[in-house]
C-alpha cells in the first residue's frame, strides 16, 4: 500500500521535533501535526520560559543583597510586564527557529488536532470549528503529544491557575497561594517570592520534593523559610471561591485565607484524550501508553515517546527517545535509551541538583551497613559579603563494598551545571578513590566534591 509519508509525528514538542528532524535527516518523508505553537511544553510553557523567569528572580536577589560588595542600589523596581513580554518574545523566536529548521528539512507541518482514523491514517482537525482540514497517511506514526497539568477535583478548581497560565501573565499578584510540593510548586514559589510576591505553599505531605534525597528537601525547606515563603505542611485545599475580586481558600484543616491568585501544581498527566485512541486500540500502562524498550506500542506501526509513557518526564529524555526511535527505524542503528543516572534539577534559588541514588534509596537497595555518606555544608564564597548567607550542601553516597559512587547531590548555586558533569563520571562507574585522586580547582564550589574525607 502507498502512503503519503514514511512517518507522521503527532506533537511538535522537544521529543517529536527531535524524532522528525532525525528521521528526515536519513531521507525519510516526514509530516508533523501540532495544534499549538511549535516547541511543546518545554519551549512554550515549561523549562525555557521558566528558566528566564528564574534569571530575573536571581538577578533581583543579587541586586538586593550586594551592598557588602559596595554595590548600593536604591529600591529596585520590578516591571513584570516587561519581563513577561520579553519571555513571550523569546519563546516565539525559538518556536520560529524550530519551524524554520523543519522547513529546511522538508518536513511538512499540519496545524490542527491529530486524530486517529486507523493505524496508518490520521485526520487533522481545526480545534475551534472541528472541521476536518485534511487526512494524513504514513507507514509509521509517532505519538509525542506530551502532558497537561492535573486539575484538583474540588469546588472552585477552575478559578485557580495551572503553570500554563503563568506564562500569559502581565502583572504579578501581590499574594499567591501555591498548591503542591513538587518541581513546579517549588520553582514558582521561589521565582514569585524573589520577585516580590507574598507566597504561601500548601503541601499535603511533611516534606518538599518527595523522592529526592531528604537532605536536599531539608536544605530547600530552610532556605525557602528563610526568605519568607510560608510553607504549610500536612494540609490540603478543600475549596476555592471568589470573594471581592480575590480568592478565598478553605483548607481541610478548617482554616480560610485570602490571596489574589492560586496556582495548582499537583502533577501532570498524559494528554491522550483528543487522539481517538479507540480507533487503534493501544494497550495502556495506567494513564500512560504501554511501550516496549524500542518505544513501540501494542500496535507495531505506532510508537510513543515523552510524557505519555511511564519514564522520567524530562525534556532530554524525550529528545533522546525521539532520536533513538529515528535511528532504529530509519537508519537501522539498533540503539537503546540509557535511563541510568539521569541528572535532575529543581531550579529554585539556590537550586537543587542530583544524580543517582538518594541516601534513602541506596540504604534500601544495598542495605544500610554497606553505604557510606560524605557530606559538607558551607557558605559559598560568593555569599561572603551578602546579608543572606545561604549555605551550600554537597553529598556523596558511596557503596562501601566496591567504593562506587551511587549518588551525588547538591543544594547551592550552579548545582545543575556541576551535577551535569558529575553524571558523566557516574555513568562510567567512578569510585570515591577516583574523586579523591582528582586535583581540586581552587577556589570553586565544585572542588568540595573531590576533597571530602570521612
Ligand atoms: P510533581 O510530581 O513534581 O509534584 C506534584 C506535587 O503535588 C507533589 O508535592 C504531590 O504530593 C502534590 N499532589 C499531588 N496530588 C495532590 C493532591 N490531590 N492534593 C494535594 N497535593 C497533591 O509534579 P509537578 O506538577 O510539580 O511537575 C510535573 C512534572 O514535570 C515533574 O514530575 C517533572 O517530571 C516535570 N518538571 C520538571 C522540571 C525540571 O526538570 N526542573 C520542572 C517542572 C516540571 P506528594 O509528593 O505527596 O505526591
Amino acid at each position: 500500500m502507498e502512503f503519503e509519508f514514511d512517518l507522521v509525528v503527532v506533537g511538535a514538542g522537544s521529543g517529536g521535533l527531535a524524532a522528525a528532524k532525525r528521521a528526515a535527516s536519513y531521507g525519510a518523508k516526514v509530516a508533523i501535526i501540532e495544534v499549538n505553537k511549535i516547541g511543546g511544553t518545554c519551549v512554550i510553557r515549561g523549562c525555557v520560559p521558566k528558566k528566564l523567569m528564574v534569571y530575573a528572580a536571581n538577578n533581583r536577589k543579587n541586586m538586593n543583597s550586594s551592598e557588602g560588595y559596595g554595590l548600593i542600589a536604591k529600591e529596585i523596581a520590578f516591571n513584570s510586564n516587561v519581563l513577561m513580554n520579553n519571555v513571550r518574545e523569546e519563546v516565539s523566536r525559538l518556536s520560529a527557529l524550530h519551524a524554520n529548521s523543519l522547513k529546511k528539512l522538508n518536513i511538512k507541518v499540519f496545524e490542527g488536532l491529530g486524530r486517529f482514523l486507523n493505524q496508518n491514517t490520521l485526520e487533522v482537525v481545526c480545534p475551534k470549528t472541528k472541521n476536518i482540514l485534511r487526512k494524513v497517511s504514513a507507514k509509521k506514526v509517532l505519538i509525542s503529544v506530551g502532558g497537561k497539568p492535573k486539575k484538583l477535583n474540588i469546588p472552585g478548581t477552575e478559578l485557580a491557575w495551572s503553570s500554563d497560565d503563568i506564562f500569559e501573565l502581565k502583572y504579578f499578584p501581590k499574594k499567591l497561594l501555591i498548591i503542591g510540593g513538587g518541581y513546579i510548586a517549588c520553582e514558582f514559589a521561589s521565582i514569585f517570592k524573589n520577585l516580590g510576591t507574598e507566597v504561601t505553599q500548601l503541601i499535603r505531605g511533611k516534606k518538599l520534593l518527595n523522592g529526592f534525597d531528604e537532605d536536599l528537601s531539608d536544605c530547600l525547606e530552610k532556605s525557602m523559610t528563610s526568605i519568607g515563603i510560608d510553607l504549610k505542611f500536612k494540609n490540603q485545599l478543600k475549596s476555592i471561591k471568589k470573594l471581592n475580586g480575590d480568592l478565598e481558600s478553605t483548607l481541610e484543616s478548617g482554616g480560610k485565607f485570602l490571596t489574589n491568585n492560586i496556582l495548582i501544581a499537583t502533577g501532570r498527566e498524559p494528554a491522550l484524550k483528543r487522539l481517538n485512541l479507540d480507533k487503534v486500540d493501544l494497550k495502556m500502562d495506567g494513564v500512560y501508553l504501554q511501550v516496549n524498550e524500542l518505544n513501540q506500542t501494542s500496535n507495531s506501526n505506532i510508537f510513543a515517546i515523552g510524557d505519555i509513557i511511564k519514564k522520567p518526564n524530562l525534556t532530554p529524555v524525550a529528545i533522546e527517545q525521539g532520536r533513538v526511535f529515528a535511528d532504529n527505524y530509519f537508519a537501522e542503528r539498533q540503539r537503546k535509551v540509557n535511563y541510568k543516572n539521569i541528572p535532575k534539577a529543581v531550579f529554585t534559588i539556590p537550586e537543587i541538583s542530583t544524580v543517582g541514588l538518594s541516601e534513602e534509596e541506596a540504604k534500601e537497595i544495598h542495605s544500610k551497613e554497606n553505604i557510606k555518606i560524605f557530606k559538607c555544608s558551607f557558605t559559598p564564597m560568593s555569599n561572603t559579603f551578602k546579608k543572606n548567607k545561604s549555605k551550600c550542601m554537597m553529598k556523596l553516597v558511596v557503596n562501601k563494598k566496591n567504593d562506587k559512587i551511587l549518588g551525588c547531590h547538591m543544594f547551592g548555586e550552579t548545582a545543575s551545571e556541576i551535577i551535569q558533569m558529575v553524571s558523566v563520571s557516574l555513568n562510567v562507574g567512578i569510585t570515591k578513590k577516583d574523586f579523591d585522586t582528582t586535583m581540586a580547582l581552587h577556589p570553586t564550589i565544585s572542588e568540595e566534591f573531590v576533597t571530602m574525607y570521612g
